[in-house]
């Protein structure tokens, strides 16, 4: 039976607040959970007097993070994981064993601390750009020599001070009293300054796990840098950071299982746990484009794709509360926690039209689609073009009791809904 939809009452300004508000939440909290969260923890680790307490920490914790991450750059083939705790293993027992035990002006372990200081947000950077070539590649063995290669580098630094290097990685070049107060000279504070801002921009831009993994590992090793306490506190700073790029790389993977990768929702086998946790009262809206393979077949795969991405933001800013799945191929699911399908038409039936007054410019067959600069002018070279999409509702109740009934339940009424005609709603 087709329903003729409510009308819903709310306030549009009030809803994008709230919206607005939530999502730079979200960007926040996903942004320092969890590599914000256990640097915090490193850093009260290194206070006295827990850091006495846990005095045995630094002999395992390096070890640890450098086996697991060892074993996972290679069983989930990641070299940028490989290459992070490698550096990160090299450069806390590189300062073990010099500047641990001297850095006073002129000798080789502040030659060795400012030339690691200045390397290290570096390699960084350039490790963060890595496209990802698999381990035993000969593109990742060339790229790995880099760290033999510094590590030739700083020796030859140390053997020949009267090259000039190690003068020119405590060059001052500003004599503000606030530069003074950090413990790593300039070149090395300009290097990270430079790592800071270059691997937060790449965070901000792909807002990926790994990305921000990186900045925080960026962080740890200036906590590092600058605890002066080579062996205790420096240590568990290095190792922290591996951890944080350990667990960055396990939830990739495990957020690879359960996101679309095309669209960024959440994938079939998310729906699959989210509706066995949903209790008794929930409805569900699986939803379908029309006429998608003609689609497809007129304008290429590739619009089709950009198609799918732009109705997933739509029906990931639907009202009403609902949470948006890609079921697969041009079918989505909407879950609706707590409500009933007369609850949910009114929002179906907005977010219906909504895709259906969307159009979207098309400069050819083969160019992506993209709204023109000025909609007024060269209306003949550009052709708009509509999708409509058909949904079918259904809710937990008596008939059908468990998930999969609903699932069954809404296809049926989806099914119903291309009958009647497509671009419509149907219970
Ligand atoms: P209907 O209105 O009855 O739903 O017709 P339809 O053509 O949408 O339905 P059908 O199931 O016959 O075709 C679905 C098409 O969706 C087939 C396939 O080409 C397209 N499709 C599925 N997944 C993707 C995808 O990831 N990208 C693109 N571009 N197309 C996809
Ligand atoms: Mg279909
Ligand atoms: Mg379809």
């Amino acid at each position: 039976m087709e329903e003729t939809p409510k009308k819903v009452e709310f306030d549009e300004g009030k809803v994008l607040f709230f919206r607005a508000t939530s999502s730079v939440l979200r960007a926040v909290f996903s942004f320092f959970m969890p590599g914000g969260l256990i640097i915090l923890v490193a850093f009260l680790l290194t206070r006295a007097p827990i850091v006495e307490a846990v005095s045995w920490l630094p002999r395992f914790y390096p070890w640890i993070v450098l086996c697991a991450g060892l074993f996972l750059g290679w069983r989930l083939n990641r070299s940028q994981l490989v290459f992070v705790v490698l550096v990160l293993a090299v450069v806390d027992r590189s300062l073990l064993v010099f500047a641990g035990v001297n850095v006073g002006p002129g000798t080789t372990g502040e030659a060795v601390y400012n030339a690691v200081a200045f390397l290290f947000p570096l390699n960084l950077v350039v490790f963060s750009f890595m496209k990802e070539r698999g381990i035993l590649s000969l593109d990742s063995l060339m790229r790995l020599s880099l760290i033999p290669m510094q590590i030739f580098g700083v020796a030859l630094i140390c053997q020949y001070p009267k090259l000039g290097f190690a003068l020119y990685l405590k060059h001052s070049f500003f004599d503000w009293a606030v530069l003074s107060k950090i413990s790593i000279a300039q070149p090395a504070l300009f290097a990270f300054a430079f790592a800071t801002f270059i691997l937060f921009i790449r965070y901000v831009q792909d807002r990926g796990i790994i990305e921000c993994g990186f900045f925080w590992v960026l962080v740890s090793g200036f906590f590092a840098m600058t605890s002066g306490k080579f062996g205790s506190a420096s240590t568990i700073f290095f190792s922290t950071g591996g951890l944080v790029l350990v667990i960055a790389v396990i939830e990739t993977s495990y957020g690879r299982a359960y996101r679309d990768e095309l669209t960024g929702l959440p994938a079939r086998r998310a729906l699959s746990e989210t509706l066995y946790k949903m209790g008794s009262r929930f409805a569900v809206a699986m939803v379908d484009i029309d006429h998608f393979k003609k689609f497809n077949d007129r304008f290429g795969h590739n619009v089709g794709d950009q198609v799918l991405r732009m109705i997933a933001s739509k029906l990931e800013n639907a009202s009403g509360g609902g949470r948006a799945f890609r079921y697969g191929g041009e079918e989505f699911a909407l879950v609706f926690p707590g409500k009933s399908v007369d609850e949910t038409l009114p929002h179906l039936e907005i977010l219906r039209k909504r895709i259906a007054e969307s159009g979207f410019f098309l400069r050819g067959s083969d160019r992506r689609y993209q709204k023109p600069k000025n909609p007024t002018k060269n209306k003949k070279s550009r052709d708009k073009t509509t999708v409509t999409i058909s949904i079918g509702v259904a809710e937990c109740d008596e008939q059908n009791s468990t998930p999969h009934q609903v699932i069954k339940a809404a296809d049926k009424a989806l099914y119903r809904a291309k009958r009647k005609g497509r671009n419509r709603v149907c219970r």
